[in-house]
């Protein structure tokens, strides 16, 4: 099979999720807001989502990020790329709907990778199913914390546990009405080699000592998920759910991360091609001076260049996906770095020529256009800031030519 072709389970799929987006989907998405704003409150779980749920899971589409089998369909990322693109459409809605969302789904690839037979029946089964929601909580306010060996909260052992103090902050989904278990990293050992001092563990959100301090907004969004500060005081965690073993946090986080960034990107592409279509739609109902907005040069400009910019990080996502198939993603990480630096640039820039196009419009909640903005300008921090992929990528480049040094 060539890059460019797609598999038949995978058009299969392709076909039936294009469907539940035209038929569920989009229709859902006014109703959210109306539940929404009715709710009252910002991390209220809509019955139009519930509803979604039923409908993916009855369709089977469901955990189609998870490639693993015995718990999904079992595609490849070059299979789920495409699909996650499409969710990307209605970032809102479609990945949770299809039980494909972030953290979650990292959280799950952890939990199946490193989990016990324990945390696998309490925790990695309702996950799969779609009743339960979890965080992934590493970034702390007080350390640069995309550094992560700065990360200092302490997990300090007595007898057969781990006692927990700090303060972590942007937990997301931690607000998540229904939000009951944390992976948490900290510091187990700041004597040891530098990638082996952190461990993660498991720990359910209602444990005794854990406090969540706020929401905090995103650009004045409070998302539905939630980014939650919080914090440790005295937390017990019994050595079992110690993930992995002491001293291999780094090691988690390193294989949670790759497979997590590249989604991002595929629903970056999704909001992109949204907002490119809305783009096109609107500049040609829409007169000004005699014409449609659309027949100014500058505009097509902007159209032309969105197409270009558009097929190149799909393009680039592809073989990231394809090499992360067939080479696994330590050797593929230049390319999913250079995507994770690419795709939520070029979106925003095609999101925010959409917004110009709409004019004062674009900047309400009428269109999706101020949501996706909002949310595109955060991946440019999520999971790694833009320079510490770039760090990682000149690396590599200069390594090449070492002997000049
Ligand atoms: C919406 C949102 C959701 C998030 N969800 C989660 C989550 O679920 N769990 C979680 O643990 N964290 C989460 N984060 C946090 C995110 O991972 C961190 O913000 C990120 O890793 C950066 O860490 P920091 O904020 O401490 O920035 P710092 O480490 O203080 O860095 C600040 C800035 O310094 C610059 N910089 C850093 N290193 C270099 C370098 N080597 N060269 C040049 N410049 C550099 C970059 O511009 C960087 O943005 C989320 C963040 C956002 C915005």
């Amino acid at each position: 099979m060539s890059l460019f072709e797609m598999s038949e389970r995978a058009t299969k799929y392709r076909s039936d999720l294009l469907e539940f987006m035209e038929s569920c989907v989009y229709p859902a998405e006014p109703v959210y807001e109306q539940q929404m704003a009715e709710s009252g409150n910002p991390h209220f779980q809509p019955p139009i989502l519930e509803e979604l749920k039923a409908q993916a899971r009855e369709r089977g589409l469901w955990n189609l990020f998870h490639p693993h089998p015995e718990w999904g369909p079992g595609l490849t990322n070059l299979e789920y790329a495409p699909l996650a693109e499409i969710m990307g459409r209605s970032p809102h809605l479609a990945p949770e709907a299809c039980n494909c969302n972030a953290p979650d789904t990292g959280n799950m690839e952890v939990f199946t990778l490193f989990g016990t037979d324990e945390h696998k029946e309490k925790y990695l089964k309702p996950l799969l199913d779609g009743t339960i929601r979890s965080a992934f909580v590493m970034t702390e306010p007080q350390v640069a914390s995309s550094d992560a060996t700065n990360v200092q909260l302490a997990m300090v052992k007595q007898g057969d546990e781990y006692i927990l103090n700090g303060r972590k902050w942007f937990a997301s989904n931690a607000l998540h009405a229904n939000c009951k278990v944390m992976i948490v990293m900290g510091k187990t050992d700041p004597n040891t080699a530098t990638h082996r001092q952190q461990s993660m563990m498991v720990v359910p959100i209602d444990a005794p000592g854990v406090t969540i301090m706020r929401g905090l907004p995103v650009f004045g969004y409070q998302d539905r998920e939630g980014h939650a500060e919080i914090d440790f005081h005295d937390v017990r965690v019994p050595a079992k759910d110690v993930l992995k073993g002491e001293g291999e946090g780094f090691a988690i986080a390193q294989a949670r991360l790759g497979p997590g960034r590249i989604h991002h990107c595929m629903r970056a592409i999704g909001m992109a091609e949204r907002a490119l279509e809305l783009l096109c739609k609107r500049a040609q109902s829409r007169v000004t001076f005699g014409k449609p907005i659309s027949d100014n040069a500058n505009i097509r400009d902007w159209i032309a260049e969105a197409r270009i910019d558009i097929e190149m990080i799909r393009l680039l996502t592809l073989k990231a996906a394809y090499l992360m198939d067939t080479v696994g993603n330590k050797a593929a990480q230049v390319e999913i770095a250079a995507i994770k630096v690419a795709a939520p640039d070029i979106a925003l820039k095609i999101v925010d020529r959409a917004i110009q196009v709409h004019g004062a419009g674009g900047v309400t909640d009428d269109f999706p256009l101020a949501g996706f903005w909002a949310h595109l300008r955060t991946l440019r921090l999520a999971d790694g800031p833009d320079e510490v992929h770039k760090r990682a990528i000149a690396r590599q480049e200069l390594a090449k030519y070492k002997e000049a040094r």
